[in-house]
């Protein structure tokens, strides 16, 4: 060929590949699914996905987890969140309860039985379910599958957190391949808080929903291992004690200190 052909044809390749561009629709993900446990992290992510989904559905896994009263907060937070939030009333859906009391079996943690909550032998507190982040979302994969629901929400964060490895947002990122081959579907796992600390997340709150939002998922969402909802805090309720009251009082302490510095500034 010669070589003005060979520019021609190059020509020609280029022209057909940016008409291709031009008329390239990104696939309408207007559907999510968001892992709600009823803690604050959760709780966020799916006020996150209100804010940019047509259409939300949400899931719950009931594990034998030792503060199994996060499972009674739920449908109280979807109720307050319909009411408070008319614009998010329509957009939030189905919410599924999936149980896997399973997990309790295969996995001796203190999450699941009544052992100390204590820093393990590998670096890991005693709370670490092995797998248990994998599970929820394949679980989860399988519900979206059917319903048609390309994107899975999950308040995972690797900024501040226990150190467990199934939080992280490589062995996500290898889950989103991993499920949308296995299921030959393509699913993209969102993970908005990934790389916010707590007082960024208490932050994130407030952008998306005011004081209004603070106020509920400060009042009526869930943290603490122990299941304590009688401890009141300025943070909520809980023991104050364990891994997860330690990191939701030390994120509501930031932002509160960040919001006064800024106040005064
Ligand atoms: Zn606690």
């Amino acid at each position: 060929m010669s070589a003005s052909r060979e520019y021609a044809e190059l020509r020609r390749t280029a022209a057909r590949y940016a008409h291709r561009m031009r008329n390239y629709t990104a696939p309408m993900h207007d559907r999510a699914l968001v892992l709600f446990s009823g803690g604050q992290d959760s709780a966020t992510c799916l006020a996150w996905a209100l804010s940019r989904y047509a259409h939300v559905e949400t899931v719950g896994f009931d594990y034998g987890q030792r503060h199994a009263v996060e499972l009674e907060v739920r449908p109280r937070l979807l109720a307050e969140l319909r009411q408070q939030f008319p614009d998010w009333h329509q957009r939030l859906r189905d919410d599924h309860l999936v149980t896997m009391r399973e997990l309790a079996q295969l996995s001796d943690t203190a999450l699941t039985a009544s052992a100390e909550i204590r820093m393990g032998a590998k670096g890991l507190p005693t709370t670490f379910v092995p797998g248990r982040n994998l599970l929820f979302f394949t679980y989860a994969a399988a519900i979206a599958y059917r319903r048609d629901i390309p994107v899975l929400v999950g308040g995972m964060c690797e900024t501040d957190y226990s150190g467990y490895p199934d939080c992280r947002d490589d062995t996500l990122k290898a889950l989103q391949i991993a499920l949308s081959l296995g299921m030959d579907q393509r699913f993209v796992l969102e993970t908005p808080l990934m790389w916010l600390s707590k007082a960024q997340t208490w932050q994130l709150a407030q952008d998306l929903g005011g004081d209004a939002l603070v106020e509920l998922i400060r009042t009526e969402t869930h943290t603490c291992y122990l299941g304590d909802r009688t401890t009141r805090h300025a943070w909520g309720l809980g023991c104050g004690a364990c891994p997860a009251c330690e990191l939701r009082g030390a994120g509501w302490s930031g932002w509160q200190a960040a919001r006064a510095a800024s106040a005064r500034s």
